[in-house]
């Protein structure tokens, strides 16, 4: 482009920018509001559009009536069990590597669908042909057909050929969406008959980065499709050429806030390079939009690139901008000025957003205030309309609409009309690859307007995500092109205004998209976190720690005053309502919210935790409060129980005590309120022991606990090390121990609670340590085990109860595992817990330091991986081979994992394995296969299994944590049994006659006698 206008000041750039962080979890309505006028049409140009858009459905229709694909998923639904079956085939199916568990997957997810009522049922003859594959596999697999021809095949093609079938059923699928397996199929692709007239922006496919070879490996493949892309492109200016989109998350494995002091001049080093190629190639590049979290990441990086001297003359640097999120009109403000101050046109593509589902999932977990974007479709509709508008405007963008929406398209051709002129055609659309044919081909091939398609290009493994994907955008319900195709959706509702809609109801989130606090309904708000995501708040609540010093720990109290005062308090804490209880328990909960930087402060310095963890922990002990506050309401009342007439039967449960409560250090806020409040709700008093290395910890919360409302001696804290613990059980008034801790610990305190022959028998409620295994076979996609490896095995040090400590992994796949997984631990950041990047702290204390490392170093000779670390107590996180399972016999409580590998076939023997070490905490699988996992569930003696996630982080109430065997004694924490554990059960049986006979029973009506 020749007519770039003059820079403009740096500082509107600066101002647009400030504009932002007010909008990211700003109210839905309110955002709206000022978006609404922007993309409301007036009544002649809503029915310009409407008319323009049933000719774009008219032409869609006619073309998708063509595609088998498109056919194909109309009949596989995502709301059938086979359109399910069809897409987690298509997830997994590819990258498994060896032919039996290949086997099982195809039996697991065609064996349970029934494809056979889909025969027949479509008129494309592929379809069908694709359906009849599904319906003989089955066939072939399947009882019903034992004796027929096709299993009389199968038995001489052998199971080769299914899978073969089904292999090749995939890939076809695969190409419909993906251009080409190398960036020379693509560009060969891209100038074929089917393409005339559309450019192509090639993507290269894969997962993110793991590791920093994957991101080397993207960035190589990136370089050389600028350069192939570059070298084929002939047209004139540069927007009417082939050109390349690149997605940061693939370049950079750590491409997080709180590492953006390293990630982003990284990245902007590597993006400055591809921008730099693409200039020399003459091709334009644009830079994809990604998760909601890292948007101002993305910014920065892309305005220090298009900032360069070297870049100034080139015209084709882009970014997408995502129209669901509530800063995507302020996000196209600042491009335009970006543009302004570089003296450029910014091309900038308008998406509406891949991500949606994922972002409302993430923003619910961390209990943030709101959504980053809009929660109905029409909200998303309208903000895209209204950015649109605004980039027809602006006059430093060159804009390009991606969609396949047909009243989106109708909607900015009038726009476009109106604003640049009929004659314009300075924009472009844009497209997937193998969707919304039809929709473009008249508006290119016809009327000069300009469409580009978003080629991806990657071999079969690195299709898969970007395949389901597109499966999902075209199942989705709300989605347009899967609206189209659905008979039952008429074009009025096809094409209704979403400005219209919107008012209609004001503007208001979607109804059943709850805000994050609201969670868990009525019953109890859910906790609020604090968005670390945010460079800004991050570095606030960092800055607040570093500030915070530890002062003097609590002074040790006497065991003995102490249950002597609890013992006194008891019979007035136990007459009171239990609604009185639990209202102190939600006022100890709110405290702990305000209190929230200071605990985290505490938690960071004494406990030693990453800022996250200590977010956590505290968000765990306010939803402990609140949860057995909520359960104590509905579960603390008398229950009438049937029985003859004339008596009545009651059932009611009563406090124990005195309870004590011993608490660990590894979460000394979360657990050693956990344990105290469920007593004390349920009417007991307590005396509670936090460990030795965290008594300010248990201090802070005692004090809240105080200010809450609970009376002092309803709540003692006693300090000290184990002989204060020994002494506090064996203290003939308690009445009931809570106890996390070790194994070896819960065996001493059950033995000192026998001890004294003339003490009643008391229950002990332990929650102890455990030997905890993830299975991976080789259907698991191996970006997301090393993810939820790395998670689990590493963070908080290892110091979690529920911490991977044995990886079991299928033999077919341990090799890439096991290199992505070394990988990935070198990106680990060691170091200070205060600092944001800090993924993994020091051990708790110089002694475990002592003991962990000993172990370490005595098993060099199986070393896998290992990290340097800084002085102190840190303890490396290490891989350690092992040959059998049965070779480890301790629990090592810090970042140490051992490796074992399986063969295919035999899953069961692992996990009798596992189950004979005799610990029962938690489990971890990675399987695609449904059959697999429901045989974990049934054979692991597990109190906690976690399928294709983390093993750590049980939510309160959600998943209620606890073990079995040696790992604990139940009921869970956090689970809706747990206050039993703390009650005696007492009925009372009462004659209702004797009071001189039946009063009730004489005067039952006798309906016949009644007139
Ligand atoms: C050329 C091209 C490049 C792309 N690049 C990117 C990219 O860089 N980053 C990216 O994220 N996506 C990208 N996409 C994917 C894009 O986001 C989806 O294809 C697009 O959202 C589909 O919109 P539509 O107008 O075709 O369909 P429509 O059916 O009109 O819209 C579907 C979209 O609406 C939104 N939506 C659905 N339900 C709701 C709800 N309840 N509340 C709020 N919003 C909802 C979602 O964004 C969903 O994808 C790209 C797409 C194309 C065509």
């Amino acid at each position: 482009m020749t007519d770039a206008p003059a820079p403009a000041p740096v500082s509107d750039l600066a101002a647009a920018r400030t504009r932002l962080q007010p909008l990211h979890r700003a109210d839905e309505a309110r955002v709206l509001a000022e978006l609404l006028p922007q993309a409301s049409l007036t009544p002649a140009a809503r029915t310009a559009v409407v008319g323009r858009a049933l000719g774009l459905l008219a032409d869609l229709r006619a073309a998708q009536g063509e595609g088998w694909v498109n056919r194909f998923l109309q009949q596989y639904r995502l709301n059938t069990a086979e359109g399910v079956a069809l897409l987690s085939l298509a997830e997994a199916f590819l990258r498994v590597p060896d032919s039996e568990t290949a086997d099982l997957l195809i039996r697991d997810k065609i064996g349970t669908a029934d494809w056979a009522a889909h025969a027949g049922e479509s008129d494309s003859a592929l379809v069908n042909s694709a359906t009849w594959g599904l319906v003989i596999t089955r066939a072939l697999m399947g009882e019903q057909e034992k004796a027929s021809v096709l299993r009389r095949l199968v038995a001489r093609a052998g199971e080769p050929f299914v899978r073969q079938a089904v292999g090749g059923a995939m890939r076809m699928m695969g190409q419909v969406f993906v251009m080409g397996r190398t960036i020379d199929e693509a560009l060969a692709r891209a100038g074929d008959k089917d393409n005339r007239g559309f450019t192509a922006s090639f993507d290269m496919l894969g997962e993110a980065a793991r590791t920093h070879d994957d991101g080397k490996r993207y960035f190589a493949s990136y370089l050389a499709a600028i350069r192939a892309t570059g070298a084929g492109s002939k047209a004139n200016a540069i927007t009417d050429r082939h050109s390349v989109s690149v997605k940061l998350s693939a370049l950079h494995p750590r491409y997080e806030t709180a590492n953006a002091g390293a990630c982003v001049p990284e990245l902007t080093d590597m993006l400055r390079t591809l921008a730099e190629a693409a200039r020399d190639a003459g091709i334009c590049l644009t830079v994809d939009a990604e998760e909601s979290e890292r948007l101002e990441m993305s910014l920065d990086i892309i305005g220090a690139v298009a900032a360069l001297p070297g870049l100034k003359d080139w015209d084709g640097f882009g970014m997408a901008v995502q129209g669901y999120g509530k800063r995507a009109r302020a996000v196209i403000a600042w491009a335009d000025a970006l543009g302004a101050a570089t003296g450029r046109k910014m091309t900038v593509r308008l998406v509406k957003g891949a991500y949606w589902d994922s972002e409302i999932k993430r923003t619910q977990e961390l209990g943030l205030s709101d959504y980053p974007l809009f929660t109905r479709k029409a909200a998303t509709d309208v903000s895209y309309l209204a950015c649109a508008r605004d980039m027809l405007a602006a006059q430093h963008l060159y804009p390009a609409f991606a969609t396949h929406n047909a009243l989106t398209v109708a909607t900015i051709l009038e726009w476009a009309t109106d604003i640049l002129g009929s004659e314009s055609r300075d924009f472009e659309f844009q497209r997937l690859h193998g969707m919304g044919e039809g929709l473009f081909e008249r508006l290119v091939r016809e009327q000069g307007y300009k469409c580009r398609t978003y080629a991806p290009v990657g071999g079969h493994r690195d299709l898969l995500a970007y395949l389901v994907r597109r499966l999902l955008e075209n199942g989705a319900n709300s989605s347009f092109v899967h609206q189209l195709a659905d008979a039952a959706v008429s074009d009025e509702s096809l094409l209704a205004d979403p400005a219209v809609r919107i008012k209609a109801v004001g503007g208001t989130p979607h109804p059943s998209i709850q805000l994050p606090v609201r969670l868990y309904g009525d019953s109890r708000d859910n906790s609020a976190g604090i968005d670390l995501a945010d460079a800004g708040i991050l570095a606030g609540v960092a800055a607040r720690i570093a500030a915070t010093g530890l002062g003097p720990a609590p002074a040790p109290a006497d065991v003995g005053a102490a249950v002597t005062a609890a013992h006194g308090a008891f019979a007035g804490w136990a007459a009171q309502p239990v609604a009185a209880r639990a209202a102190l328990l939600d006022r100890l909960a709110d405290l702990l919210e305000r209190d929230r930087e200071p605990l985290m402060a505490l938690l960071v310095l004494e406990a030693r935790k990453t800022i996250p963890d200590a977010l956590a922990e505290v968000r765990e002990a306010v939803d402990f409060c609140r949860y057995y506050a909520a359960e104590a309401r509905t579960r603390m009342v008398t229950m009438t129980l049937p029985g003859p007439t004339g008596e009545r039967n009651e059932l009611h449960l009563a406090p124990r005590g005195v309870l004590a409560a011993i608490a660990p250090w590894n979460f000394p806020l979360a657990i050693f309120l956990g344990q105290a409040v469920a007593a004390l709700v349920t009417g007991n008093t307590v005396v509670a022991k936090p460990a030795p290395q965290t008594p300010r910890i248990a201090a802070a919360a005692v004090a809240l606990a105080h200010e809450a409302g609970i009376p002092a001696d309803v709540l003692r804290l006693v300090t000290g090390g184990g002989e204060i613990g020994d002494a506090l059980v064996r203290d003939p008034r308690i009445m009931g121990v809570a106890f996390t801790g070790s194994t070896a610990t819960a065996r001493r305190i059950a033995r000192a609670l026998l001890d004294d022959e003339n003490r009643p028998l008391v229950p002990l409620i332990a929650e102890t340590g455990g030997i905890n295994a993830m299975i991976v076979d080789s259907t698991a996609l191996t970006e997301q085990v090393v993810a939820d490896i790395i998670t689990s095995a590493f963070r908080s040090a290892g110091q979690r109860c529920s911490a991977l400590r044995l990886l079991l992994v299928q033999e077919d796949v341990a090799q890439r595992t096991l290199d992505m997984l070394r990988g990935a631990m070198d990106c680990l950041v060691i170091g200070d817990p205060a600092d944001p990047a800090t993924d993994v702290g020091p051990v708790i204390d110089t002694d475990a330091h002592g003991r962990l490392e000993a172990y370490r170093l005595s098993q060099k000779a199986r070393w896998r991986h290992s990290l340097a670390v800084p002085a102190g107590d840190f303890v490396a996180p290490t891989v350690i081979a092992l040959d059998a399972i049965g070779d480890l016999r301790n629990e090592w409580f810090g970042p140490l994992l051992h490796v074992v590998t399986w063969k295919a076939g035999e899953l069961g023997q692992t996990i009798a394995a596992v189950n004979a070490l005799g610990y029962g905490l938690t489990m971890g699988l990675h399987s695609r296969i449904a059959s697999v996992a429901a045989m974990v569930e049934a054979s692991a003696h597990v109190g906690n299994l976690y399928v294709n996630r983390s093993m750590i982080g049980a939510v309160v109430g959600s998943q209620p944590f606890g073990g079995e065997g040696r790992s604990g004694t139940g009921f869970k924490a956090g689970g809706p049994h747990y206050l039993l554990r703390f009650v005696h059960e007492r009925t009372v049986s009462t004659d209702t006659t004797s009071a001189g006979g039946n009063a009730s029973l004489l005067s039952i009506e006798d309906v016949a006698a009644v007139p």
